[in-house]
């Protein structure tokens, strides 16, 4: 891994700005394993690309996370923090695909989801689930048929798509929360694409305050702000409010 710098952080915060949140994480990927590039990430499986994500927040923000929520029940207000560690399932490395699943009357080999996938699908508007079938299927069979992806029952595609969740676990992370004030507990979806990006855009407006600080008492360029290492523009800003 390449941990990016400040400047380079900045440069890609600013950049993707208005991005589409999947192509956001694309970039992230491709700044810290330049060795892949955006496309190449676009065809890991959502999970495995979910997994890898985290890795580079960890590094660059640290293990602890953490998520506001209201209660569905009561509609208290809570926080709930908590370690990358515990939301990661495994080790990021893809199943072996194509992967089957049989029953209603049919069968299917198909594959994982990918984040070019998700970008396909949901150009497909009001269809995207069933879209994203149709990409990942790479046969269907209804009794000894083979039959268009497609023509699958509602049932059958049902299916594959529960089976699809349950061999991709990193897609789909769940948080365990229960409420203080009325002791309801739920399970909450934590989506590591907005959430990265979140921490990143709160940083990227920090940083540059700093900038303007640093830059204003010492007439330093941004560069050159940018380039002190983390610890070193903090003991500037400490020098500075004493
Ligand atoms: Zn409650």
């Amino acid at each position: 891994m390449t941990v990016p710098g400040a400047e380079q952080l900045l440069n890609l915060w600013e950049r993707h700005h208005a991005a589409h949140p999947l192509r956001r994480a694309l970039a992230l990927l491709e700044a810290a394993w330049p060795q892949a590039d955006a496309l190449a990430w676009a065809q890991v499986p959502v999970g495995v690309r979910d997994a890898w994500l985290l890795r580079l927040f960890e590094e660059l923000f640290g293990p602890q996370l953490r998520t506001v929520a209201d209660c569905p029940r009561c509609g208290e207000r809570l926080e709930a923090d908590f370690l990358a560690a515990d939301i990661r399932s495994r080790e990021p490395a893809p199943p072996a695909q194509p992967l089957h699943w049989q029953g209603a009357g049919c069968s299917a080999a198909y594959r994982l989801p990918t984040t070019e996938d998700l970008l396909q699908a949901a150009a497909a508007g009001a269809d995207a689930k069933r879209a994203l079938l149709r990409r990942c299927i790479v046969q269907a069979r209804q009794g000894r048929r083979t039959i268009a992806p497609e023509a699958l029952p509602d049932d059958a595609a049902a299916g594959i798509a529960d089976a699809m969740a349950a061999a991709d676990p990193d897609a789909d992370v769940r948080l365990g929360l229960s409420c203080p004030a009325c002791g309801h507990a739920w399970r909450l979806g934590f989506d590591i694409v907005a959430y990265f990006w979140g921490e990143l855009s709160d940083w990227a407006r920090r940083t540059l305050a700093e900038v303007d600080r640093l830059a204003r008492a010492y007439g330093w360029s941004e560069q050159e702000i940018l380039r002190l290492s983390p610890t070193r523009r903090q003991l500037y800003l400490e020098l500075l409010r004493a």
